[in-house]
Order: structure tokens, then sequence, then C-alpha cells
């Protein structure tokens, strides 16, 4: 059984009194410990992906169909009471802004003792934590205990005076500082998923690469499997194993992300490869890519990307692709390589 299986699932948002599509028809498995960089531009869903996995969606957002099912367990039929189980325990959440997740008024180790407290109440835990654990059982009280966890936790995230950040409020770090801790307080419960939503876009490039580098290293030890939700195709690229690319609230390809960069088959993902500046090349011409994404409350016939694709048909604009695996003669390295796209699945050389 896969860690997540995400079917069919639509969800909308309401404004006023209308309802408003934001994701439409997802498809997305995940195995158990993989790393999924989750790309697209603003606006096609990714955030709202994560908070639907989550449980997290705003008030005015709703799952209208399909399912979530985590661990074998459909979390989008889950009473209010079994869901509290799962998020911070089983799926641990990381957003832009740490302040989202990080109590003011409490010091930092306060906040992470206290989640890991919880989780070990609960009588889950399990490897990394319940090794140190082990390693300050001898005498010290159980408060004790999880405060040595909790600077661990900081240690593990690459911050410099663990102990002393440990009793700083979260005001009193700096942004990048500030954003370990946070991760360190969402990795606390020792999540089986880890939702991060653009963790590291808010700081500066040589601090992100940092950053990302301790959580993977930190969940690969764990074992827990990471959506990385990134607007950045290098990020993606460097730190997962695959890759989802998202377009006006459908996924457009999924692939690994190996797959995705040597042989990417929707022309969408072509071009929005294309038009990501090349470390290699700075002196290559970025390919631009015309228009703007349609917003996923839209109501289009065909192909949500055909008015900005260029390879695009009459039939792409009267009739809807579907994410389908593609035949072995268009994979290179994955096949299980998924993409939406009439012209690469057959059904355009069908009609012609
Ligand atoms: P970004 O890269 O800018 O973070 P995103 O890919 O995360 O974008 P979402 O924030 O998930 O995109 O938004 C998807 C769609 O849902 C957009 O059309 C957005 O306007 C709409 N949307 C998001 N949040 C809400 C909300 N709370 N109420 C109404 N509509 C919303
Ligand atoms: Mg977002």
């Amino acid at each position: 059984m896969s860690l997540l299986e995400v079917a069919d699932l639509d969800v909308a948002y309401t404004r006023g009194n209308t309802r408003m599509p934001a994701l439409r028809d997802i498809n997305l498995t995940m195995e158990r410990g993989a790393i999924v960089g989750l790309v697209g531009e603003s606006g096609s869903g990714k955030s709202t992906l994560g908070l639907a996995i989550a449980q997290l969606l705003p008030g005015n957002g709703r799952v209208t169909a399909g399912t979530i099912a985590f661990d074998g367990t459909d979390l989008t039929s889950s009473t209010q009471a079994e869901l509290r189980a799962f998020r911070g325990k089983r799926i641990g959440v990381v957003f832009q802004d740490p302040s989202a997740s990080l109590n003011p008024v409490l010091t930092i180790g306060e906040q992470i003792a206290e989640s890991i407290r919880l989780h070990h109440d609960t009588g889950e835990s399990t490897s990394l934590l319940t090794e140190t654990l082990r390693k300050y059982s001898g005498g010290l009280a159980r408060r004790g205990r999880s405060w040595a966890m909790a600077v661990d936790m900081l240690a593990r995230m690459g911050i410099p005076d663990p102990a002393g950040c440990a009793r700083r409020f979260p005001h009193q770090l700096s942004g990048g500082m500030r954003q370990r801790a946070a991760i360190a307080m969402a990795l606390s419960g020792e999540p089986d998923l880890l939702i991060a939503d653009e963790p590291t876009t808010a700081l500066d490039v040589t601090v992100q690469a940092t950053i990302l580098r301790e959580l993977v290293e930190l969940v690969r030890e764990m074992n827990t499997s990471v959506l990385l939700v990134t607007h950045d195709l290098d990020v993606a690229s460097y730190f997962c194993d695959r890759i989802a690319v998202l377009y006006s609230g459908q996924l457009f390809e999924l692939a690994s992300a190996k797959e995705i960069f040597e042989n990417p088959q929707n022309p969408y993902t072509q071009r929005l490869l294309a038009s990501q500046p090349n470390i290699d090349d700075e002196s290559a011409e970025l390919a631009v890519l015309e228009g703007d994404v349609p917003d996923p409350a839209d109501e289009l016939a065909g192909c949500r990307f055909a008015a900005r694709c260029p390879e695009a048909i009459d039939l792409c604009r009267s009739t809807p692709p579907r994410l389908v695996t593609l035949p072995e003669r268009l994979v290179t390295h994955d096949r299980e390589h998924q993409c939406r796209c009439l012209l690469r699945d057959g059904t355009a050389t069908a009609a012609a």
C-alpha cells in the first residue's frame, strides 16, 4: 500500500455565492520515504493541494470530489477527532512563513518539547527520537528528556547554538533560524509525511539551499515522505525523487526528477523548463512562456494549456486530455511517466 493515494480529487473555494474550482481531477500517489516536488506557476493550486492533503483548507475551501487515502484511511470521510490524530503526528506541515506554525509566546524549546511529549504519550515513538530518548534516559525526568530531545532536533536542523536557541522566543531568531525551528517542530512528531509549502522561498538563496539540505538529510533518516511545494525547478530537481507539474489546477506531468529534466513530454513542462535560467550557460536565451495561466475556476472546453501551446491543434481546444501513463516508446528512464496531453497519449494520431 502506498503512503498517500490521492484519487480523482476536486477542490473548490466559495467566493460569495459562487463555487470556484481550484483543483480538478488530481491523481497522485506517494510511496513511503519519497520526496515529491510539486511545481507550477503562481495560482496553479500547489498550496491548495498541500492544504487539502493536510486537511487544513480554509473555511471556504472544500473537497468536492475524490478521495485522499493516507496509509489506507480516506481522510475526506474521516471525523474531526480522527483527523486530529493524523495532523501533526502523521502529517507535519511547514509553510513559507514560519510564524504560522510557531507560537509567539512560548520559547522554541517549550513548543518542540511539548510536541515531542504528545508524540511519546501516544506510544507511537519510532526510530530516531527513541534512540535520542535512550541516550538521555539516564535519570532525567520526563520533562528534561523532552527538552533534551528538542535541543537535539534543533541541532539536527543545523542550528549552531541549539541549547541557546531552545531558550529563545520565535521573534528573537533570524528568519533562517526561525524556519529551521519551524521545521524541527514539524518533524518532532516524526510524521510519515511532511507537507512543505515553499519553506525557504522568503530566505536568501544560500540559506535556502543549506536549510533544504538539512531538511532532506533529516527526513531521509526518519524515512518521512515530503511533498515539497516549490516554484523553483532547480530546487525540485536537486532535492526530489519525483516531480509533479501542476497547471491551472490539474496535474500535467508526473515522473522521476531525471525523467522530467531529460525527457519532458508535456509541451507545458517543456516550455516551463526552457523558461528557467540555465546555471551552466547563463548566456543561453530564455524561452518566454507567453500569456497567463487560466484561473483554475475558468470552465474551458479542451486542454487548459491549449491557448498558450504552440503545438495545439483544433482537437486540443475541444477535447480535455486525461493524465495517462505514457507508452514505452516515449519514456527514457521512468515507465511510470504520466502526462496529460492529447498529442502524446495517442488520441491526436487516432483522430487524424
Ligand atoms: P502561489 O505560487 O502563488 O503560492 P499556488 O500554486 O499555491 O500559488 P493556490 O494558492 O493554491 O496556488 O491557489 C489556487 C487557486 O485558488 C487560485 O486561483 C487562487 O486564487 C484560489 N484560492 C486560493 N486560496 C483561496 C481562498 N482562500 N479563497 C478563494 N480562492 C482561493
Ligand atoms: Mg502557494
